[in-house]
């Protein structure tokens, strides 16, 4: 029995089902986590693959299974482990949560992944779409899941006039795909539905490649274009900020973000915002007394990086620092006095690597480089290998 839309048009879901998965095994890619489908490995490569492209994911995801290869060890794990595992992936939120998740496995469930929609929903940082897919791709339970790839997919295939991130947009999407899935076909269908999205029905559609174009109501109304509709996008807001590299007898300043704030558990460098008419030499400097009590001169100017999150744009001037009373033969100074921060370290740059930072302070870090005990910027971004202190 077709489908009828809202709009009245009839979809033969039944037929375009067989085109979808005929084409899927023909067309996978393959993906680690593809074969034998362990719970622990999808969950992993689902959570990853969130914001994050296919090709990164898969590398992150290798590293991962070398590193905790199970629940058990994955629970095992410091959280501070978890957070450098996932350094460069960014919402670090999700990292903490896996944790979270992998300890209550262990605890409530004995350490057997949960299989129910439900006990799925409930673990730590599991929202609709990845209980979906978990319950699907690893316990072949036929529910829909509904990401952008999906979204994008339905609505040409239906033409849906409707924005998608509006309620009856988001009801209709969610209709049309759980309508599409037929029955015992959940697990290849959702891989189906992603892969097509992801491989063939992107920004620019390749139709004329499409196993389901002789079905495609956006095809036949030449609307591909204007389906999904979308809600206007946001410009990004430009944020301004200063941060320094603190160098004391050849080690490093650093300080861990408190657990409340973004990037919490995560070590920087300190700095913050510029204020209005203020210079980004007098922010750092500014910055570093109010965080740490410790009164810093600029050394030099390092690096200006520029970093894009979901809704800033970030200019990080980044300068090189020393401390303004101290002679370079003098012990450490007296510990600072954290107010936004939970612990300091003073580091060697080799000891910096094992520390989990956010990109923007992680990028800077990679361009320090020591030689002849001093510490030098590598040139990146046309910019001169200056000394440091
Ligand atoms: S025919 Fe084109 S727009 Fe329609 S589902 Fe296929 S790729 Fe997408």
């Amino acid at each position: 029995m077709p489908y009828k839309t809202q709009t009245g048009q009839a979809l033969n879901f039944g037929a375009m089902e067989r085109q979808l998965l005929a084409w899927f095994r023909r067309n996978m890619r393959p993906l680690p986590w593809r074969g034998h489908y362990s719970p622990y490995g999808v969950w992993i490569s689902e959570i990853m693959l969130q914001q994050t492209q296919m090709e990164r994911g898969v590398s992150f995801y290798l590293a991962w299974m070398q590193r905790f290869p199970d629940l058990a060890s994955l629970a095992r794990a410091q959280e501070e482990e978890v957070l450098k595992a996932w350094e460069g992936l960014g919402y670090y939120s999700r990292a903490r949560n896996i944790l979270k998740a992998a300890r209550i496995i262990m605890e409530r469930h004995h350490g057997v992944f949960p299989s129910s929609l439900e006990e799925i929903r409930a673990l730590p940082g599991v929202g609709p779409y990845t209980a979906a897919a978990i319950a699907s791709i690893a316990f072949e339970e036929d529910v829909a899941c509904i990401d952008a790839n999906v979204e994008r997919v339905v609505s040409r295939l239906a033409a849906l006039d409707l924005c998608v991130r509006e309620r009856a947009g988001r009801e209709a999407v969610a209709e049309l795909a759980g309508a599409f899935l037929q029955r015992g076909c959940g697990r290849d269908h959702n891989q189906a539905m992603m892969e097509l999205g992801a491989l063939v029905c992107g920004k620019n559609p390749d139709c004329p490649a499409c196993p389901l174009r002789d079905y495609c109501l956006a095809h036949k109304r030449n609307t591909v274009h204007l389906r999904p509709v979308l809600p206007q996008r946001q410009e990004r807001i430009p944020i301004s900020v200063a941060s320094g590299v603190l160098v004391h007898n050849s080690r490093i300043y650093v300080q861990k973000r408190l657990p409340k704030d973004v990037w919490g558990g995560l070590w920087e460098f300190p700095g913050g915002g510029m204020e209005e008419n203020e210079q980004p030499e007098a922010t750092v400097v500014r910055e570093f007394f109010e965080e740490t009590g410790f009164r810093v001169q600029v050394v030099d100017k390092l690096a200006l990086i520029r970093h894009s999150y979901t809704k800033y744009h970030i200019t990080l001037h980044c300068f090189a620092l020393e401390l303004a009373s101290a002679s370079g033969e003098c012990d450490f100074p007296a510990p600072p006095h954290l107010c936004e921060a939970s612990e300091f370290r003073w580091l060697t740059l080799e000891e910096l690597a094992d520390y989990a930072m956010p990109s923007a302070h992680r990028k800077l870090a990679n361009m320090l480089t020591l030689a002849n005990g001093r510490l030098y910027t590598t040139s990146s971004g046309g910019l001169p290998k200056l000394p440091l202190a």
